[in-house]
């Protein structure tokens, strides 16, 4: 997998602040951007996205390019419907061969290995046959695994990215979307640090989990944050070291 921040928001921390600004002031949008300080506009949003007011986050946009993840990745990552995705189709794109995501457990597991590979082999034999036939492309791809890799250009608001991390970052994800989230999450933080300082799985922005019976076990319960007796460290242990180390394939 790879992925790419290739463009965003000139200004993608200071923009959120003037939009918040300009809710409360006299002066229009152009002329709190040329007067506001950078403290000024970082103190705003941290306040009001502190208070869920996250409605002027959306002025910020991120675009990235995503390569190399599966069909089965980038089915779940298009049911975040707030964001703009163009995928490479596979009408249009004939394959000369099948490239395809393995999982890990199925890497790391010999016999596993052997009846994935037997199966993509066979997929691929039967698109290059239909095709042979003189069946188009758009429907020798029937044919296809979910593990069939894909590319696509993916278009996020912070706001619709604050809420894919909550989910997607949360380690009840599947565990690619969860590794994509991370490098996701490690771009964006390098260009707005404080639209995004609290961004990270749902617990991380919550301080404690809401999975009830399924909690993983990092994040504090809410009962444990009531009594004075919640561990906060391991949650942000954890999403520091995703961001390090995003290919962890768990
Ligand atoms: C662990 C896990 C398991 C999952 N299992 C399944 C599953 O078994 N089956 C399945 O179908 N999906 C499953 N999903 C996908 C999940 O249900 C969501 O479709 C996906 O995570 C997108 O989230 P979203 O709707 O919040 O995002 P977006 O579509 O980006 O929406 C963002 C927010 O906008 C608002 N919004 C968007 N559209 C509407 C609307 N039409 N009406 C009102 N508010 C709206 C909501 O507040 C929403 O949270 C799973 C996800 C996870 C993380």
């Amino acid at each position: 997998m790879e992925v790419n921040l290739i463009s965003y928001t000139i200004d993608c921390d200071k923009i959120p602040g003037v939009a918040a600004f300009t809710s409360c002031s006299k002066k229009n949008p152009y002329e709190l951007y040329n007067t506001k300080t950078k403290k000024d506009t970082d103190d705003f949003i941290k306040r009001v996205v502190a208070y869920g007011h996250h409605s002027v986050i959306e002025h910020s946009n991120f675009t990235f390019s995503i390569s190399g993840i599966s069909r089965a990745c980038s089915h779940e990552l298009v049911r975040h419907r707030i964001a703009s995705y163009t995928q490479q189709s596979q009408r249009y794109v004939k394959f000369n061969e099948l490239d395809v995501v393995v999982p890990p457990k199925i890497k790391e597991n010999k016999q596993a290995k052997k009846i994935f590979d037997d199966a993509i082999k066979k997929s691929a034999d039967a698109y290059q046959k239909l095709l042979d036939l003189g069946i188009k492309p758009e429907d020798a791809r029937f044919c296809f695994p979910n593990a069939t890799k894909t590319n696509l250009l993916v278009t996020m608001n912070a706001r619709s990215l604050m809420n894919f991390f909550a989910i997607r970052c949360c380690r009840r994800a599947q565990w690619e979307i969860h590794n994509l989230a991370y490098k996701m999450l490690k771009l964006v933080k390098e260009k707005a640090p404080v639209v995004f300082e609290k961004a990270g799985a749902s617990c991380l922005q919550k301080r404690y989990c809401t999975e009830g019976a399924l909690c993983c076990g990092l994040a504090p319960t809410f009962d444990e944050i009531k009594n004075g007796t919640a561990n906060e460290s391991k949650i942000k242990e954890y999403t520091d070291k995703m961001m390090e180390d995003c290919d962890l394939e768990k």
